[in-house]
């Protein structure tokens, strides 16, 4: 469970969202500035005073030139503030979702359908992926529309609040939220949680198996070349059976070497029954079934 993502996902339910630099809350600003997670905003022009109230924020310059900012209570009166205290900043959704797409390896160009709530983030394999900011009561009924058409889709959200609403609706679409699957780090690093999709989304991010064609040829090449050790071995079998029928030709007796049989020619080409069985009576092997012919033909053999 990361906060520092968490605290940006939940602030990006609400539209437009701030963080305070008084707020309990400490975040690496400066860090998540720079990786252009946080935007910094103008200081606000009214904030709660410590009793509650709304309070002014006046601002005084000082005998250096400085502005000093001051809070102002109509009942609790003034009280003097740090800069610090009064920053402003606006989380945005943009470069967390690149971050996304980026680390995740999701191709395609990323489309919002629907604008500042819903993304079509891209593809991986054969999976489509699309992010949902929320499911807000007034934009509920178009986002299910929209995922209506994508049932097939991945859907990522940002919140696991978000997340939990979203399978309370009756979708067929696999879903995970990026508050479970990533973490925003102090140095404002984003990163995926790869185990833990692993367990969600499965063989999705798991590394491509290419066969090496060097080691292990395809079966069909397989198939071929004992074709052809077995049109060299019925060749020469019916070279030595032509030659043993003229040889006893000569004595007036002919006598002819007795046909192969399947299991013969196994044994010959040091193959199995079954793959000489399924060679010969293979469409393409025109020249083995031809030759197989021949040597059962007493006839054929002399020619
Ligand atoms: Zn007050």
């Amino acid at each position: 469970m990361n906060k520092i993502l968490r605290n940006l996902l939940t602030r990006l339910v609400i539209d437009p969202s701030y963080f305070y630099g008084w707020e309990q809350e400490q975040m690496p600003w400066k860090k998540l500035e720079m990786q252009d997670f946080l935007i910094p905003k103008p200081p606000p022009v009214f904030i709660s005073c410590k009793s509650g109230h709304s309070a002014e924020i006046h601002w005084l310059t000082n005998k250096q030139g400085e502005n000093i900012p001051y809070r102002c209570c109509a009942e609790c009166g003034y009280e003097l503030m740090n800069l610090q205290e009064i920053r402003c900043w606006s989380p945005v959704l943009e470069p967390i979702l690149k971050q996304l797409v980026q680390k995740f390896e999701i191709r395609g160009v990323m489309q919002a359908v629907i604008p500042n709530v819903f993304w079509k983030l891209g593809r991986k394999k054969t999976k489509e992926f699309v992010y949902i900011r929320r499911l807000l009561p007034d934009e509920r009924e178009m986002i299910l529309k929209e995922l209506m058409t994508m049932p097939q889709a991945v859907v990522i959200t940002g919140t696991k609040a978000t997340l939990q609403k979203i399978q309370q609706e009756k979708i067929e679409n696999l879903s995970i939220s990026l508050e479970e699957i990533a973490e925003i780090n102090e140095q404002g690093e984003f990163h995926l949680n790869f185990p833990i999709i692993a367990d969600i989304l499965g063989d999705l991010v798991k590394p491509v198996y290419k066969p090496s064609r060097l080691k292990t040829p395809p079966k069909r090449d397989q198939f071929a070349a004992k074709i052809e050790k077995l049109t060299r071995e019925l060749k020469q079998y019916l070279k030595n059976a032509r030659e043993h029928a003229l040889a006893t030709a000569k004595n007036s007796n002919i006598q002819f070497l007795p046909p192969p049989t399947m299991e013969e020619l196994a044994k010959w080409t040091n193959m199995s029954k079954s793959s000489v069985y399924r060679c010969i009576n293979d469409k393409e092997a025109n020249t083995l079934k031809f030759l197989w012919d021949k040597a059962h033909d007493t006839k054929a053999i002399l020619q």
